[in-house]
């Protein structure tokens, strides 16, 4: 059998098995070897009966000393019961209609069992465990556990995996001998078959870095293959040498961190240089990326090309715009601003100005992407917070121009090494440092019971002349759960808080009335802002003070802390406030983190560890699965070896001709098929 072989020549496997397994993305003998474990089981010690605990699994054995078959249960499953002894204690093992085991077992023969034990333990009981009358590699070992699909069972895909096993022994090496031996690793036939059977933790774990070594590498050489292949290609705009920035700089109220310094020096750089600019601005919320993003479209306008700044939501757009509207006017920069509610009149005259090329710097909603929104030479495209923005919509503003340089910002903090390889070709600047003189938010977690107190905080800051944000994660009540949601916290804030104004704003309203009431926060005509998360992105309310999170035992660390951000903006001390239902071990200890760090990085570092990946990235844009994302996010020390090795590698051969790399590179235009730059 080999890799290039159809699945069906496996033994049980036809055209339906073929049809499952397709689901999972197996049609080969090799794609179901590179299908890997979730996890594994260890049964390679015979437990007494006696010592295994309710709620635990285990393979034990036992000798029948009762079969009774057929006990009708009224209105219930027929049911099979073997009574079985093995001299520490009897046990129960109950099939339900399943009455032709009855002949299999027989009455003084022992056998085999791997299975969970319910909760009662007079006598232990096991529920349709596996069973063998012998020992062999089928029930006892180092067993697989594989992340599989309804209609295959685990014996079933264990059978497969064991019969392509004598595949995997002749597995033909991909890596050339120079870097095997460099990197220490096993061959890759004995890494395919210690990852499904490993006799032992070491040759399991010999196996596993073999083949995440494998992963990273494949991805990272092609990363980089695919980053020069684009910057081959793509000869974009150079901006003007000529065009000092400084001058715009100057006119800030305050002088720029040195992180925002260092991130200005390196756009400039891209601007000037006549390769595309394909950027990525990280910052925390509230490091300042907007006054960065300011700088490049001053040196865009400046240099004579026009600029586009992408809002995600209307609010954030306007705000946007009438902040940069007063900073570029006093440069005699004309600025113009576009989204869903602005009237066709105006609309028509926005569009005419921006195509004439009057208007230098256009900011707005995804309105901007429209097909009828032309510029006369659109030099610089921002997008802000990119997450909620799909790729192909940066790529439609791209079209709008020939060749403009790209910034993507965004606060979601990724760590540094993840980045690069999750952003794929784009560059990164991060942004690591707050503005001088933030006031540390203060943040506690309390207990659902001591919601009064925090009331009381919240009515002191309110008299203050402050506002407050309570967020929720449910618009309207659920049955099953303590839940507070924004609907019922609204009723009860109303009248707590009677003589102050407050308001609710969920996604269910239109748009148009969540800008509304967001305005009317932001002028300070609402006092307390009752909310689901919609306030998420990047609303600048300064005289906000207060953020509660109800609930937050339902929300990920890295969305508390993009809310946490949205206090603590102007000069006053700000708060945030968790309060949590339940006592559980993983609240109390995410309560711990909030409390003790404002730093996004360390903060998005451990969501993922709690979390994982696949929630915290969203879909996959990317190209990765989670559990290569796992992987990379638990080995990035491994990581910076890797990309020392794929520049090594390319440095030898940059396009992979040779022999030697032929394999590895058959393997990296596998999975970078679509990407069109890619330079091998
Ligand atoms: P971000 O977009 O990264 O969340 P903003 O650009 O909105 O952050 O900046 C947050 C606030 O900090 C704004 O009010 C801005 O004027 C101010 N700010 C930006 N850079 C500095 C700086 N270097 N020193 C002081 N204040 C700054
Ligand atoms: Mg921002």
């Amino acid at each position: 059998m080999n890799f290039s072989d159809n699945v069906t020549l496996l033994k049980g496997v036809g055209q339906k098995k073929a049809a499952l397994l397709k689901k999972l993305n197996i049609e080969t003998v090799g794609e179901l070897l590179n299908f890997y474990p979730r996890s594994y089981q260890d049964r390679r010690t015979v437990k007494k009966i006696a010592e295994i605990l309710p709620g635990s699994a285990g393979l034990f054995s036992g000798t029948v000393i009762r079969i009774v078959n057929n006990q009708f249960i009224p209105g219930k499953k027929k049911m099979l019961k073997i009574t079985i002894d093995d001299g520490s204690s009897r046990a129960e093992i109950v099939f339900f209609n399943a009455a032709y085991l009855a002949n299999i077992f027989i009455v003084g023969k022992e056998y085999y069992f791997y299975g969970r034990a319910g909760q009662n333990f007079h006598p232990l009981q096991f529920i349709h465990p596996e069973f063998s009358a012998e020992m062999n590699d089928a029930i006892s070992g180092i067993l697989p556990v594989y992340p599989l699909t309804e209609g295959i069972g685990q014996n079933e895909m264990r059978k497969w995996q064991r019969e392509a096993q004598e595949s995997a022994k002749s597995a033909e090496e991909f890596l050339p001998e120079d870097i095997i031996r460099r990197h220490h690793l096993c061959s890759y036939a004995y890494a395919l078959s210690n990852i499904h059977f490993p006799q032992d933790e070491i040759r399991f774990k010999e196996a596993k870095y073999r083949l995440i070594f494998d992963e990273m590498l494949v991805l990272q050489t092609g990363l980089f293959a695919v980053k020069a292949g684009s910057a081959e290609k793509k000869k974009g705009i150079s901006f003007s040498r000529e065009v000092d920035v400084s001058e715009y700089i100057d006119s800030l109220s305050y002088p720029l961190t040195s992180a925002q310094k260092r991130a200005v020096s390196e756009i400039i750089g891209n601007m000037e240089s006549e390769t595309v600019m394909n950027r990525l601005l990280q910052g925390d919320v509230g490091s300042g990326k907007t006054a960065v993003a300011e700088i490049a479209m001053f040196k865009a306008a400046r240099s004579g090309f026009q600029a586009v700044l992408m809002a995600p939501t209307e609010i954030l757009a306007k705000q946007h715009y009438d902040g940069i509207k007063n900073r570029f006017s006093a440069f005699g920069i004309e600025t113009g601003f576009l989204s869903g509610s602005v009237n066709k009149k105006e609309r028509e005259e926005t569009l005419a100005r921006l195509q004439e090329g009057r208007i230098a710097i256009l900011i707005g909603t995804h309105a901007v992407i429209q097909p009828d929104v032309k510029f006369q030479n659109l030099g610089l495209v921002i997008t802000d917070e990119q997450h909620r923005f799909g790729v192909n919509h940066r790529a439609l503003l791209g079209e709008k121009g020939k060749n403009p340089d790209m910034l993507v910002m965004t606060a979601t903090p990724i760590p540094r090494t993840l980045a690069v390889i999750l952003y794929g070709d784009l560059d990164v600047s991060v942004i690591d440092e707050l503005p001088p003189g933030r006031k540390k938010i203060i943040t506690r977690a309390v207990d659902g019971n001591n919601r009064n107190a925090v009331y009381s905080f919240v009515r002191k800051q309110l008299e203050k002349g402050h506002q407050a944000y309570v967020v929720t994660s449910l618009i309207e009540d659920s049955e099953t759960m303590t839940m507070h949601s924004a609907e019922s916290v609204y009723t009860e804030l109303s009248g707590v808080f009677e003589e102050f104004e407050v308001a609710l704003l969920h996604g269910e309203l239109k748009q148009k009335e969540k800008d509304q009431i967001m305005m009317r926060f932001a002028k300070g005509a609402i006092d307390v802002l009752v909310s689901t998360v919609v306030i998420e992105v990047g609303i600048n309310v300064p005289n906000a003070t207060v953020m509660v999170i109800e609930n937050s035992e339902r929300f990920g660390l890295a969305q508390m802390h993009q809310l946490r951000g949205r206090v603590g903006r102007g000069g006053m001390q700000s708060y945030c406030i968790l309060i949590h239902e339940g006592k559980s071990e993983v609240a109390r200890a995410r309560a711990e983190i909030m409390e003790s760090t404002a730093d996004g990085f360390v903060i998005a570092e451990k969501d993922l560890e709690l979390r994982g990946p696949g929630e915290f990235f969203g879909t996959r844009q990317h190209g990765l699965s989670d559990l290569q994302i796992a992987n990379l996010i638990k080995h990035t020390a491994l990581l910076e070896t890797v990309k020392k090795e794929a520049v090594f590698i390319l440095k030898e051969d940059p396009t992979l001709q040779s022999e030697k790399y032929a394999p590895l590179k058959a393997k990296i235009l596998q999975i970078f098929q679509g990407s069109l730059d890619l330079r091998l």
